[in-house]
């Protein structure tokens, strides 16, 4: 009998297939990503100018070492010449400035990350600063962060960049829809909020002293959770159909029957029963970071 518990029609089992998100599959489109550049970095060393990144790791962090692995590997992979440069946590502030100034002026590289955090007696924005304009493929720099202000070309924001990327492979329009970003950190949350706006979107910015983020959310056409706190977005504050994109990266606590493994900002499965469009964590947003990292060096080079 319909409504009755476990009986369902052809019209209750139809509405509940479309109750569920079209999974945004990030490993696929950055995979996509890589196959590009290395096309490309194929047509460029064949010209015989290779591109180059140079990775610079200082101290021992065990997570920053795996991002470094990662990135390395990566560029292995599309055949752009990697340079790493692994320093002791004692390394001076100069003499990280120095290597800075060299790698600045090596012609051979054409990219320059420098992995964050950087031990407490460096000073990060002195470091990024230091780091070419032409060079800034993390796009962190001052020069970076003005030209998307201003609507310019220039080096984005790797992972916001790689979450619009994301946004485009639904085919939705991003033009007059209502997005809300979560978080404002300079890495993350404004630049994503600058693209989006840049891209005709309507965007409004929460952060930790937003009052009722529900109210905001429910709004919304497009989401991005960029928090780093779990089940900040949860199925009944989203909008039916609104695109889900999770930045988060968490992971669940004790007691969950996920305990230790990875989750984003956004709690999956009643996020999944409500929006049109979901990443998943891991496997969304992640894998486009070091995407468009190479995208960015592969700009860099081809600009000469
Ligand atoms: P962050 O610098 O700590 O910024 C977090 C932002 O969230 C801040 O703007 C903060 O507001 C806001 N916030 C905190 N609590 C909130 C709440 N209850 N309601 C609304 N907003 C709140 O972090 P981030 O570097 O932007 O990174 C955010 C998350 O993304 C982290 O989990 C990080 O690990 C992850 N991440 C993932 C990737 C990737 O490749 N997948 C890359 C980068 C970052 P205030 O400004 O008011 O403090």
């Amino acid at each position: 009998m319909p409504g009755q518990p476990g009986i369902f029609t052809s019209k209750t089992r139809f509405e509940l297939a479309k109750m569920t998100a079209q999974r945004i599959d990030g490993t696929a489109v950055a995979k996509s990503i890589r196959a590009q550049v290395a096309q490309r970095a194929a047509a460029l060393t064949a010209k015989g100018n290779q591109p180059g990144l140079a990775v610079v790791l200082v101290g021992d962090d065990s997570a920053s070492a795996v991002y470094v692995r990662n990135k390395i590997k990566a560029c292995e992979e599309a055949g752009v010449c990697s340079v790493l440069e692994k320093y002791e946590a004692s390394l001076s502030e100069a003499d990280l400035l120095a290597r800075v100034a060299a790698l600045n002026a090596d012609a051979r590289i054409h990219g320059i990350l420098v992995q964050m955090p950087l031990p407490k007696h460096i000073d990060a924005h002195k470091v990024i600063e230091a780091i070419s304009p032409k060079k800034d493929v993390d796009g962190f720099s001052l020069m970076s962060a003005g030209e998307l202000a201003s609507g310019l070309d220039g080096f984005k924001a790797c992972t916001p960049w790689g979450c619009m990327k994301l946004i485009e492979s639904t085919g939705v329009p991003i033009k007059g829809k209502h997005a809300v970003v979560i978080g404002r950190s300079n890495t993350v949350g404004k630049p994503m909020a600058l693209m989006l706006l840049q891209a005709n979107a309507t965007v409004t910015v929460c952060h930790s002293a937003t009052t009722d983020l529900a109210a905001h959310v429910r709004q919304a056409d497009i989401v991005v959770a960029a928090v780093g706190r779990r089940n900040t977005v949860t199925g009944e504050m989203l909008k039916p159909g609104a695109i889900v994109i999770d930045v988060g990266m968490n992971r669940h606590p004790e007691g969950h029957p996920n305990a230790g493994k990875l989750c984003g900002d956004v709690d999956f499965e009643s996020a999944n029963a409500v929006a049109g469009y979901i990443t998943p964590v891991p496997g969304g947003v992640g894998p486009m970071t070091i995407a468009m990292l190479l995208s960015n060096t592969l700009d860099s080079a081809e600009c000469g």
